[in-house]
């Protein structure tokens, strides 16, 4: 689903970020991307989403090369991803409802629907989403209200909800305690497998990588120093 080739990046001053970084990631899986601070993580997963230009390379998501989109072809890639943010993202006054179908109609169209109400498939597909993701009791709360993980909860049925082809995830769990960290990662690992989502997760937390994850890609200084499955990770990457 994503294939990314001899992706390099250097910021305007500094070493490179990104050194010829090559991977794939078929649907359905999830991977966790560690490695220290400075390794890379957010720098790749922003390239992806073209947050960040790559210096070269090439990132095919599908039989779209996203690297030479501009305008209205890039709009349309960034809707089949899904971002999760670490600090989720939210619009704080709106409800969870509101802040789910800000996801499936884009920041513009969202306003746009606010105002002659939102289309009853958009609504119908959101309610599933948050059925999914355990936040059916609290449809109408306002995000301020929630609690970090019920936040992430939201985060997470905003980005489901646009039906993307794959999970942009960045340190999900960064603000979170330990027993909800593992919940987060256990409902992103299970959504990607049922609806064969593509996932990259930047999660600095190597052990709670290690339980949830199929595959593990480290980087170090911009390069892939590890890439398999959790049990054949040294532990000094
Ligand atoms: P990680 O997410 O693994 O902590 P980053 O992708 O944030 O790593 O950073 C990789 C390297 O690129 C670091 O050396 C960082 O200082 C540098 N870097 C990140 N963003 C920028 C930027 N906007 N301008 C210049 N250098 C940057
Ligand atoms: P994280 O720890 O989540 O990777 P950072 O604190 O490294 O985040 O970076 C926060 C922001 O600063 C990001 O937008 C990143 O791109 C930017 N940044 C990081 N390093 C540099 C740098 N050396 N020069 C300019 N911007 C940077």
């Amino acid at each position: 689903m994503l294939t990314i080739a001899g992706l390099s990046k250097r910021y305007a001053k500094g070493d490179k970020a990104l050194d010829d970084v090559s991977l794939s990631i078929p649907a359905g899986q999830v991977v966790g991307l560690i490695g220290p601070s400075g390794a890379g993580k957010s720098t790749l997963i922003r390239c992806v989403n073209r947050l960040v230009e790559p210096t070269s390379g090439s990132i095919r998501l599908g039989d779209t090369e996203i690297t030479r989109l501009g305008g209205m072809g890039l709009r349309r890639a960034r809707r089949r991803m899904g971002m999760i943010f670490q600090e989720y993202a939210l619009v704080e006054r709106l409800t969870v409802m509101e802040n789910v179908l800000s996801g499936r109609l884009g920041y513009v169209g969202f306003w746009r629907a606010f105002l002659r109400r939102f289309p009853q498939a958009d609504v119908d597909r959101a309610f599933a989403v948050l059925d999914r993701v355990g936040l059916m009791d609290h449809v109408d709360k306002r995000a301020d209200e929630l609690s970090g993980g019920q936040r992430q909860r939201v985060g997470i049925a905003r980005a489901l909800v646009q039906q993307p082809d794959i999970l942009l995830v960045d340190e999900p769990t960064a603000s979170l305690d330990p027993k909800t960290s593992r919940q987060i990662m256990r409902l992103i690992v299970e959504v990607c497998a049922e609806r064969r989502l593509a996932a990259i997760v930047n999660i600095h937390d190597v052990a709670l990588a290690q339980m949830f994850v199929q595959r593990i890609i480290g980087l170090k200084a911009g390069r892939t120093v590890f890439d398999g499955p959790p049990e054949a990770l040294d532990t000094d990457v």
